[in-house]
């Protein structure tokens, strides 16, 4: 998928620059607790955060397709999942792509990618970050 020209769906999300996406999301310098999206305050401890990079691979913890008409834009079907980041220690609910909805697994390897995908919140096609089976080596 492409669509260098677009928005992203929600801007501090995700970073890419074509060839690699990153999940962009908050740590806390007192706890070390990571959060997805980023906070601007620690729930546990109100400490300021920090930006960080929350890498761009994960394991599927737990997934579902989507059968229900599609929002924004996704087709149909579509899954979502939990999945629990390799480099940090978080489970995140996120998209899974569309093209691979019957595919997905509990426990395989999956890769961050990004590409024109559905509308935001305008209505407007935009960019968005979605899991998809790591390429086996
Ligand atoms: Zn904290």
């Amino acid at each position: 998928m492409s669509g260098d020209n677009l928005p992203p769906f929600a801007e501090g999300i995700f970073r890419s620059d074509g060839a690699l996406t990153e999940l962009v999301g908050s740590r806390c310098p007192t706890c070390g607790a990571r959060h997805f999206p980023a906070r601007a305050h620690c729930p546990d401890d109100m400490a300021e955060t920090e930006t960080v990079s929350l890498g761009a691979s994960g394991t599927l913890y737990s997934a579902t397709v989507v059968r229900t008409k599609p929002p924004f834009g996704l087709p149909a079907p579509y899954a979502v999942g939990y999945v629990d980041l390799d480099d940090h220690p978080l489970r995140i609910f996120m998209l899974l792509d569309p093209a691979h909805a019957e595919d997905f697994r509990i426990g395989m390897a999956l890769d961050l990618r990004s590409g024109a995908l559905g509308v935001g919140l305008d209505g407007e096609p935009c960019i968005r970050p979605y899991f998809t089976p790591a390429l086996k080596d």
